[in-house]
C-alpha cells in the first residue's frame, strides 16, 4: 500500500499543465480528486514518474447552460454535480448518479472528468454520458476539440484521450422538457460500485407512444454501452407491460459482457434485463 516514487508538480495554468505532460514523456498523471488515481498508485497498479495536480485551477469547475446543453467544468466536484440547481433543474438524472457515488468524502473530492477520464468500468457518470449524448472538451498541444463521449471509452481504464492532453469540460444534452429520466444501481455490497447501473431517459407524445429514449449500461461489460437494441424496440411503440419486459430482454445485446469472482456472465445480463425493465416501467407505465 505503498506507492513508488514520484515528483508532484503544482501546475498553475491549463497550458502549463499541458507543457508538463509533454515533458514526462508519457510518464506523467494528471492528479484531480486523487480519488482514483492514488489508491491504483498504492497498489503500484500505476507508476508515474510525476504527478501534475490541475486540483485547484478554478477556471476548470462549475455549470453553466449553453442553448440546449449543460457545460460542466471537469473539476467540478461529484457534490457540486449533486446539488447544483441548474443540473437538478435541467438534469435530474446526472443529479441523483452524483450523488449515488461512494459516499459523501468521495463526493467532495471526486470529479466529473476524473470519474469519465479515469474509465472505471464500474463507475457512475459513464452510462449517464452516454444516455446524455455528452460531448467532452479536450485541450492539448494543438489546441482545443470536442468529442462524442461514444467512442471514448476503449476499455477498463482506457479511453480516446491522448497523453498530452486535459479533458476541461463535458456538455451533457439537456432532454425534452416532458421527458422523465432514471439512473438505478445494484452496488457492489463491499465496494458500492456499480455491478450494474441503468440510466434511462424517456418522453412519450400526446398518443403515448414513446417518441424520445436513450438508454445506457455500466459495471455490466468492460466499457458503458449504449442500450441501441432496447431504445429501437421501443422507440415509436405504446409502452406496455409486455413491451417493456420484452426490450429489457434486449438489456445486454449491445455490450459484451463479463463475469468475476462477484457476479457470473448469467447474473450480470440477468441483471441488466431486470435494472432496464425497472427504469422503463418507472418512466413509460
Ligand atoms: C472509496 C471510494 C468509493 C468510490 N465509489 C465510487 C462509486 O460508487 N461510483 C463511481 O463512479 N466512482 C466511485 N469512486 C471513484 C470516484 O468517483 C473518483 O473520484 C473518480 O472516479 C475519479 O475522479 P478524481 O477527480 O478523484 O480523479 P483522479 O483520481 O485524480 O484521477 C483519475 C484519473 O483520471 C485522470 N484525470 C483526472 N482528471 C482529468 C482531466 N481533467 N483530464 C484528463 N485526465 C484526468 C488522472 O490522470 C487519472 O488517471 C470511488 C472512489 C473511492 C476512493
Amino acid at each position: 500500500m505503498i506507492p513508488n516514487q514520484f515528483s508532484y508538480v503544482r501546475a498553475e495554468s491549463i497550458d502549463e499543465a499541458i507543457r508538463l505532460l509533454h515533458e514526462s514523456n508519457g510518464e506523467g498523471k494528471l492528479l484531480a480528486g486523487g480519488h482514483s488515481l492514488i489508491p491504483l498508485m498504492k497498489f503500484r497498479l500505476t507508476t508515474p514518474s510525476t504527478l501534475i495536480d490541475i486540483g485547484h485551477l478554478s477556471e476548470l469547475r462549475g455549470v453553466r447552460k449553453a442553448e440546449n446543453r449543460l457545460v460542466i467544468g471537469a473539476l467540478t466536484t461529484h457534490r457540486e454535480v449533486h446539488s447544483h440547481p441548474l443540473v437538478q433543474e435541467h438534469l435530474p438524472v446526472l443529479a441523483k448518479a452524483a450523488g449515488q457515488i461512494g459516499d459523501l468524502q468521495v463526493r467532495n473530492r471526486g470529479t466529473i472528468g476524473g470519474n469519465l477520464a479515469h474509465a472505471d468500468p464500474a463507475a457512475d457518470l459513464p452510462a449517464v454520458a452516454l444516455a446524455l449524448d455528452a460531448m467532452l472538451e479536450i485541450q492539448g498541444e494543438d489546441g482545443a476539440e470536442i468529442a462524442s463521449v461514444d467512442g471514448f471509452f476503449l476499455g477498463p481504464l482506457v479511453t480516446a484521450l491522448p497523453d498530452t492532453s486535459i479533458l476541461t469540460s463535458v456538455s451533457f444534452l439537456i432532454p425534452p422538457a416532458h421527458a422523465k429520466s432514471t439512473y438505478l444501481k445494484y452496488a457492489h455490497p463491499a465496494s458500492g460500485y456499480a455491478v450494474v447501473g441503468v440510466c434511462a431517459i424517456a418522453a412519450k407524445d400526446p398518443d403515448g407512444a414513446v417518441e424520445f429514449i436513450r438508454i445506457a449500461i455500466n459495471g455490466v461489460a468492460d466499457v458503458a454501452y449504449h442500450c441501441v437494441a432496447v431504445e429501437q424496440k421501443l422507440q415509436g411503440q405504446l409502452p406496455t407491460e409486455e413491451t417493456i419486459r420484452e426490450a429489457a430482454l434486449l438489456a445486454a445485446e449491445d455490450g459484451e459482457i463479463g463475469s468475476d469472482h462477484f457476479a457470473s456472465e448469467e447474473y450480470r445480463r440477468h441483471l441488466c434485463s431486470v435494472y432496464t425493465e425497472r427504469a422503463l416501467r418507472d418512466l413509460l407505465l
